[in-house]
């Protein structure tokens, strides 16, 4: 399942950009793939990889939710790598080809401010200049990731226009890309954007699966497991989790979106349920949108699911029937959270609960390896949490 020349998976990527930015991303294209796939290159990546963030993480065997569910299940524990989650792994890969690049300046949007602090972290690592756009509304929703970004030394921009949140984040990076074409990087957080970048982010990401191949060995006799479960956001968790078994149709490919509070209300995130196709973010791909073409704002509990596509790696998944796509609504992912929680000592972030809530939604055979993507921690996520608490008792 490799991506064609043009960034195309099927018939979804890409990019669908103005005239302004064809320079820019042309210069990512034509340099891309010969700067990551250097040894220079992947020796200074894999080193601050296991250095700095953290890695190998564990392929941890989760033995009461194993029994619980009467089958296998490993946890892949991307939650233990430094800031969190597994969004570092790809902005050390980006932050690195901008240097070799020779870019000063980096520009990033963010929602949650979860890809912002991972951009805003590797900045300070390498010294690099960090403006990150965000929607006014979601700067007053996210204040202790806002604060986090400002200690790093980034700057963060508000989006004041449209709806004041993601998207509207994302047209003013795209603006200040024009704008600023020579020195400045775009570092993009998810499999979206304009090709290369879903390539590219998948490619970084792809660690995870590859940990996975040497673990399960290990741990199981054989370098692949019946089942991979990830939550999809943009998708690169689960591009990560996935990539070296695309092509191994004795993996079954679980991708869990977001159905936020059921998707029969219209209040939910799953856009392979009621998206269709158009472009957004320049790659085309399935998206939310109303009969205008005007995108639709997505909802989640959880604030890195609420995102209103998926990259055009998971809209080839979908519709090729390669993946299986379930969903999971904000209770049925608190219900996941606290479960884990209970009877592993781990508490997850909101986003990874939504990919554990599909473990009801299985049938597993007894003998069958199962590894769910862990793709967070749930520290940021203690005030829904709690509130869901209050609310129990
Ligand atoms: C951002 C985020 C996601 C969703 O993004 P993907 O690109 O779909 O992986 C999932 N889990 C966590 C913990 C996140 O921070």
């Amino acid at each position: 399942m490799e991506i064609d020349k043009n960034g195309f998976y099927g018939d979804f990527g890409g990019a669908f950009i103005p005239e302004m930015l064809y320079h820019n991303v042309n210069e990512l294209k034509e340099n891309y793939l010969q700067i990551i796939e250097s040894t220079d290159f992947q020796e200074e990546f894999k080193d601050l990889l296991k250095e700095y963030v953290g890695r190998p993480t564990p392929l941890y065997f989760a033995k009461r939710l194993s029994k619980k569910y009467n089958t296998n299940i490993f946890l892949k524990r991307e939650d233990l790598n430094h800031t969190g989650a597994h969004k570092i792994n790809n902005t050390i890969g980006q932050i690195l080809l901008a240097k070799r690049m020779n870019k000063k300046r980096i520009i990033a949007e963010t929602g949650a401010g979860q890809h912002g602090v991972a951009t805003a972290t590797v900045c300070a690592l390498m010294g690099l200049d960090c403006i990150v756009y965000m929607g006014e509304i979601d700067i007053k929703r996210q204040a202790p990731n806002v604060a986090r970004m400002k200690m790093l030394g980034a700057e963060v921009r508000p989006a004041t226009s449209g709806s004041k949140t993601l998207k509207d984040a994302t047209n003013e990076a795209i603006r200040d890309w024009i704008a600023n074409p020579v020195d400045t990087y775009y570092l993009i957080g998810s499999v979206v954007g304009p090709h290369p970048y879903p390539d590219m982010v998948a490619r970084f990401q792809s660690i995870i699966s590859e940990e996975m191949k040497s673990q399960l060995q290990e741990k199981t006799g054989r370098n692949y497991p019946d089942k991979i479960i990830a939550c999809v956001g943009g998708g690169s968790n689960a591009a990560g989790a996935f990539f070296h078994y695309l092509d191994n149709e004795n993996v079954e490919l679980i991708a869990v979106e977001a159905d936020g509070l059921g998707v029969e209300t219209g209040k939910t995130a799953a856009t392979t349920q009621i998206g269709t196709e158009g472009i957004i973010h320049g790659s085309k791909t399935l998206l939310m949108q109303n009969s205008e073409g005007q995108i639709t704002e997505p909802y989640s509990i959880s604030a890195g699911l609420d995102y209103p596509g998926v990259g055009p790696l998971h809209a080839h998944l979908f519709k090729s029937g390669r993946g299986t796509f379930l969903g999971a609504t904000d209770k049925e992912a608190l219900a996941a959270a606290y479960q884990l929680t209970k009877l592993e000592g781990i508490i997850p972030a909101l986003e990874s609960a939504h990919a554990l809530a599909a473990l009801n939604k299985i049938d597993f055979k007894p003998n069958e390896n199962v590894v769910v993507n862990l793709s967070g921690r749930g520290d940021k996520d203690m005030e829904t949490y709690i509130r869901e608490m209050e609310n129990r008792d």
